[in-house]
């Protein structure tokens, strides 16, 4: 030892906004995933995978210059030549560009396509508002009709049932179409200049390039104002009131609660029509989980053919934060086995226990390193294990196990093949065992049979 002290080296913690995830959590994480892929599956959506990386001008084109993802949120750079490339800040424009692209209208419409994965926005960092952040989404791409709006509405609902969550309220409204609305900006426009200079730094400039989103502010005093506002349903067509009742009709039919939110408006330009959003208690401001609407327009604005879609996201990160524990619970992976070789019996016996259990999916540890009953004991209640197997040279010889209970102490001695066996059966019991089916995953159904009732 040469006395001398190392130079202090700085640590290098991850990048601000952007976190890790270790387990047990990240088993939540894959099997709200895993009851994705199941339910959506069902309702015939296809796997998307796009890449993350995006010419900075789709998300300008596709969200719009005038929104705050484009106006302040992008992560861009340069590549090495000088392009602008930006890490994409939400998935819908990537998957309308994919779309284009491989001229998948060919394909039988409409498409249905989902997509699990990470988004990036460079905000405020703050309890469910990260700059890398996950979204699940769905898209259903070549159909206009309000049967689909419907339908997307409805598996959204099956996804959080299969969650656990007890309650669900979809808030929904219709944003009308580009005719309506240019009718209403200006109505809303022209109620609000007089008061221009009561109006916030944001909704003053909003009020120029995109006064819709002054309807959900948060601030209370243009809250009061708007109160005397004119309202958007009184600018809607007859075509998008008619459309509105029958998205309305099919969430009463099928049991999904919802509530008309005349001022939801959402943050993205490309909406058109159909527009909701589900939030939840106890995340404080940070509370939308899921968003999504109607975009008719998207896909042509991109340089397309004419396209109508609707699609949502969920926020994967805050639907984490408020996943129910009955089904957090069954998510998290079973206890181990530990099987520890004790008296002098070579860790490789124990190895092959180990390897046993595996091998009938029983999740197995061995203790590698030669050690003492107690510490092996000691490790088996530190990784969580109920059992311990011990192996000692007079198993060993008589072709035994023993089964000993961590929380009671007691053990039995068995035949091998019988002590193997009784963990896999154990196992079995046990609640957490990756994406179970749900029990209230039926409720969706049997409300279907039943028009009147509701959640
Ligand atoms: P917010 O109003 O909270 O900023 P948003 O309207 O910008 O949400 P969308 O673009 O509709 O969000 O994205 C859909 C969902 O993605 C949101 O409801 C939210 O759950 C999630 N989300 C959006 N931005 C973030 C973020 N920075 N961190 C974590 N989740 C996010
Ligand atoms: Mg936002």
């Amino acid at each position: 030892m040469s006395g001398e002290r190392a130079p202090a080296v700085r640590s290098i913690a991850s990048v601000k906004g952007m976190r890790d995830l270790l387990p047990p959590e990240t088993a939540v994480w894959a099997a709200v995933e895993a009851t994705a892929r199941r339910i959506f599956g069902r309702y015939g959506y296809g796997e998307i995978r796009t890449p993350i990386l995006e010419e900075t001008e789709l998300f300008v084109r596709g969200v719009g210059e005038a929104t705050d993802i484009v106006g302040k949120e992008m992560f861009s750079f340069p590549d090495k030549k000088g392009k602008s490339l930006t890490l994409r800040p939400e998935n819908t424009a990537p998957v309308a560009r994919a779309f284009v692209e491989h001229n998948l209208r060919e394909r039988a419409l409409p498409l249905k396509l989902f997509y699990i994965g990470p988004q990036f926005r460079y905000e405020r960092p703050q309890r469910g508002r990260y700059r890398q952040f996950y979204q699940i989404g769905a898209e259903l791409l070549g159909d206009p009709g309000p049967a689909c709006d419907g339908e997307l509405l409805v598996m959204l609902a099956c996804f959080l049932r299969a969650l656990e969550f007890p309650q669900l309220l979809v808030l929904l409204n219709t944003v009308g179409d580009e005719a309506s609305r240019a009718a209403y900006r200006a109505a809303l426009r022209a109620y609000l200049a007089p008061h221009r200079n009561e109006l916030g730094e944001d909704s003053r400039r909003r009020l120029d390039t995109n006064p819709l989103r002054i309807l959900d502010t948060k601030v209370p005093a243009e809250r009061e104002l708007l109160a005397g506002a004119p309202a958007l349903a009184d600018f809607l067509s007859a075509e998008c009131r008619a459309h509105f009742a029958a998205v309305c009709a099919i969430l009463d039919r099928f049991g999904v609660p919802y509530r008309v939110e005349p001022r939801l408006v959402r943050g993205l330009d490309y909406y058109t029509r159909t527009v909701f959003e589900i939030t939840a208690g106890g995340l404080g401001a940070q509370d939308a989980v899921v968003g999504g609407g109607r975009y008719d327009r998207l896909i042509s604005d991109l340089g397309g053919p004419e396209v109508p879609a609707i699609g949502f996201a969920i926020g994967q990160d805050r639907l984490l934060d408020v996943c129910p524990e009955s089904f957090r619970r069954r998510a998290l992976p079973p206890p181990p086995v530990f099987v520890a070789p004790v008296g002098g019996v070579p860790v490789e016996e124990a190895l092959a226990v180990a390897e046993e259990l595996r091998a009938s999916d029983v999740p197995a540890l061995a203790e590698l390193q030669p050690s003492s009953l107690k510490a092996a004991l000691r490790r088996a209640d530190r990784l969580g294990a109920r059992r311990v197997v011990l192996l000692g040279p007079d198993e060993l010889a008589a072709g035994e196990l023993t089964i000993k209970d961590l929380a009671s102490a007691a053990q039995e001695r068995l035949p091998r093949s019988e002590a193997l066996a009784r963990l896999a059966r154990e196992k079995e019991a046990e609640p957490g065992r990756g994406a179970p089916a749900a029990p209230g995953e039926q409720e969706t159904a049997r409300l279907a049979r039943d028009d009147k009732e509701t959640v």
